[in-house]
């Protein structure tokens, strides 16, 4: 019980590789699967352009036609592991984030985050502006914190980071509260104001709302033998 360590504790035993996940998926699209994981995690954007994927599967001798990859890559985008992002570019989906926590945690640990609200693996979200401040948060926790001291206090212009007390980025505090009131996203986890530490990580991944309703949505083909181990 060491409160200086972080400590991760994964609930559900997923396989560490994808093609153990999910057996649809030849080992050669699960190799590329890896390769798109690796290469958005270790963008400091946390996204990644269609292009440098083929570029990067051809340069690791993963031969494939630009056909294939564009079939394999709208595959993915059915099965939800990668989402659309900002510019024409490819993001982890929920479900990649969840379900292939544990092999991101071993594999990426310096670089992704932990959400300063919930505390939960967190790969793209809001950062707080001051450079010597590590506060990350993952936009839905943000809203919730900052419709909270929008409704706690009149001055609906301070929304301070919680550990540094810095004003947040106005435009993150716009967008997310924007976003907030017109997909009017409910939620019975309890904001908090101040700072969660880092700490032992012992809550279960399914209670949170919105990364997990889409997961639970999206159809897992399960192929029950042999992939059971542990
Ligand atoms: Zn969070
Ligand atoms: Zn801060």
């Amino acid at each position: 019980e060491n409160e200086n360590d972080i400590y991760f504790v994964c609930i559900q035993n997923f396989k560490p590789q994808f093609v153990k996940m999910d057996c649809s998926y030849t080992e050669k699209e699960a190799a590329i699967f890896e390769k798109i994981l690796e290469l958005i995690i270790t963008n400091d954007e946390k996204c990644i352009a269609s292009r440098v994927v083929f570029e990067s599967i051809l340069a690791n001798d993963l031969k494939m036609t630009q056909k294939e990859f564009g079939e394999i890559m709208a595959r993915f985008h059915r099965d939800k592991w990668i989402e659309s992002g900002p510019h024409n570019t490819i993001i982890l989906h929920a479900r990649a984030i969840l379900e292939m926590q544990s092999f991101i945690m071993d594999t990426y640990r310096d670089d992704i985050y932990n959400c300063q609200i919930c505390t939960r693996l967190l790969i793209r979200g809001l950062v707080c502006s001051n450079s010597s401040c590590d506060v990350h948060m993952h936009r839905s926790c943000a809203a919730r914190y900052f419709l909270r001291l929008s409704n706690s206090t009149n001055k609906k212009s301070a929304y301070p980071c919680p550990t540094c007390k810095k004003e947040w980025n106005k435009n993150d505090v716009d967008s997310v509260l924007k976003t907030t009131k017109t997909t009017n996203e409910n939620s019975d986890q309890q904001p908090t104001t101040t700072a969660v530490n880092k700490r032992q990580r012992t809550s279960r991944n399914n209670n949170n709302s919105t990364n997990n309703r889409s997961v639970r949505s999206s159809a897992r083909q399960v192929i029950s033998e042999s992939d059971d181990d542990n």
